[in-house]
This record gives structure tokens, C-alpha cells and sequence, in this order.
């Protein structure tokens, strides 16, 4: 049975609170909630730069919340979040995001599902426009940058078109780039390839493959459970606002240890 073969497998690593011993990023005791509705319940999670965390769970389980709190988009009521070794996010019971380091929040880059490139610049002015404006980057600098990104990515030929005349794929692989322009220590992905056509989905998976090779330090919601399976160190399944259970991926996904994990893997694998 399943049980009894998961006993004969090795333990799968526990990541247990290891801030002291340097970790990149540390969650402890984060609480969120959208008025009653709790959705980051003493939530404990610990990165280190050369993790690569999928998140998985149900729908509705905060997965999105948990990326947006990094990003600083969302405050939190309780608990703290320390970004390599510094206080970066404090709860904060007026529930608006209270950050302590705002240099912290530039290090991290997010991707969402719905391409939010600006539709009336073009490729090249959507690359450049924070780089020049918010981080004074000169525009011959950072067009150099787009070009190379854009050239790393297929995409050195659209430089000048604009959003509308890009297929999905395309559009998603250049909202990568244009979060790559800032320069992130670590890159956010909520379900970028969910909204797109199937063929579409594996030329956006491999630039993330990509970012993965050069040692981008990543977190990755996906229902894709075969990418998944390809892309983490470690998967994170989370339910309820905390994480039912953890590990490697060859482990989590073929002997979950938790029921939940199991009912949860057997309606989407
Ligand atoms: P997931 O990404 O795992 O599907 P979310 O983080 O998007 O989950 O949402 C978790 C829960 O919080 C859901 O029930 C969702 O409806 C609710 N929620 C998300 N954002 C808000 C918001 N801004 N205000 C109120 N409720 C929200
Ligand atoms: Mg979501």
C-alpha cells in the first residue's frame, strides 16, 4: 500500500525555522485575514537563496496573498517577514503593508497571470520605463538591457511592437524580462501560465527553466504539477492559511504523507 511503502522511503527533509543559520527569506507567525476571512493563519516558512518553492493548494487557499504580502502589495495583522537577515515586514494591525526596509521590496520581482504590461508603450518602452524613472538608470543603459534580455528570450524582434500584436506566450515572456530589468534577488510567479493556450505554456516554462539553471531564487504558485515536479527544490503544499506539508517534489508528490496532500494530489495529478 501506500502507507506502507512511504515508511521504507528515506525522511524527506524538514525545514524547520532556520533564520540564525542565514536563511534568505523567514516568515514566522504571519497572520492575515480579509475580515473574517483568515487566510495566513501563524504561517512559518523559511527560503534559502537557492530554493526554488512551489506552492500548491486549493483554490482559495492564500497562495496569491502569500506572494502579494512579499511583494508588499498587502499588509499583514501579525507576525514578521526577515528578507536576508534584515527586517523587511512587520503585522501591522491597520492592515496596511508595513515595511521596514523599502530597498528589501526593489530585490523582488512578481509576474501575475493577466500579462499587466501597459498596452500603449512598446515592448522596448515597457522594459525601460521603471529602470529609467524609479531607479535613474540612464535610457541608453537600460535599453541595452532590454535588447539583451529580449535576445535572451527570443524576442529581440518585437523590441518595437506593441503589447496587442504579441501572442500570450510572448507577452508573458516579456512581463519576465521587464521584472528582470530591476535586477531581482528573488522572483515571484502566480499561475503565469494558467491563462494561456496550451502550446503556449512550455516556451514560458522554459524561460523559467531558464532562471532556474542561472540559480534565481524563485517561488512559483502552479497547478502544473509536472512542472512542479521539474522546477522546485521544494514543494510547499498549503491549505486552510498554513502548509499542511513540505518537501522534495519526487518525495511530496509520490508519498505525501498527510491525507489532505493526498486527497488534494489525486483530484489534480
Ligand atoms: P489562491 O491564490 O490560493 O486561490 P487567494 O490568496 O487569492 O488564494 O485568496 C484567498 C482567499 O482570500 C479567497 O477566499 C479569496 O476570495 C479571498 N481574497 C483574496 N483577496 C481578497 C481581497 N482583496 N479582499 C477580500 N478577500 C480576498
Ligand atoms: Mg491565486
Amino acid at each position: 500500500t501506500l502507507a506502507a511503502s512511504a515508511r521504507l522511503q528515506p525522511e524527506a527533509p524538514i525545514y524547520i525555522n532556520d533564520y540564525h543559520k542565514g536563511s534568505f527569506i523567514q516568515l514566522n507567525n504571519v497572520n492575515k485575514a480579509y475580515g473574517e476571512l483568515v487566510v495566513m493563519n501563524d504561517f512559518t516558512l523559511s527560503m534559502k537563496n537557492d530554493d526554488r518553492l512551489v506552492i500548491i493548494g486549493p483554490s482559495g487557499s492564500g497562495k496569491s496573498s502569500l506572494l502579494r504580502v512579499l511583494m508588499g502589495l498587502e499588509g499583514i495583522q501579525g507576525g514578521t517577514i526577515h528578507f536576508q537577515k534584515q527586517d523587511y515586514i512587520v503585522g501591522d494591525k491597520d492592515k496596511r503593508a508595513k515595511i521596514l526596509d523599502s530597498t528589501i521590496q526593489k530585490k523582488i520581482g512578481m509576474v501575475f497571470q493577466h500579462y499587466t504590461l501597459f498596452p500603449h508603450l512598446s515592448i522596448l518602452q515597457n522594459l525601460i520605463l521603471a529602470p529609467v524613472k524609479v531607479n535613474k538608470m540612464e535610457k541608453r543603459v537600460a535599453t541595452e538591457k532590454a535588447r539583451a534580455l529580449l535576445a535572451r528570450f527570443g524576442l529581440e524582434s518585437k523590441l518595437h511592437a506593441y503589447p496587442s500584436q504579441l501572442s500570450g506566450g510572448q507577452k508573458q515572456r516579456v512581463a519576465i524580462a521587464r521584472a528582470l530589468m530591476l535586477e531581482p534577488e528573488l522572483m515571484l510567479f502566480d499561475e503565469v501560465t494558467s491563462a494561456l493556450d496550451p502550446e503556449m505554456v512550455t516556451e514560458v516554462q522554459s524561460v523559467m527553466m531558464q532562471l532556474a539553471e542561472q540559480k534565481m531564487a524563485m517561488i512559483i504558485v502552479t497547478h502544473d504539477m509536472h512542472f512542479a515536479r521539474n522546477i522546485a527544490s521544494r514543494v510547499v503544499f498549503c491549505a486552510n492559511g498554513r502548509i499542511v506539508e513540505q518537501g522534495h517534489p519526487e518525495a511530496l508528490f509520490t508519498h505525501p504523507r498527510e491525507t489532505r496532500t493526498r486527497e488534494f494530489l489525486e483530484k489534480v495529478l
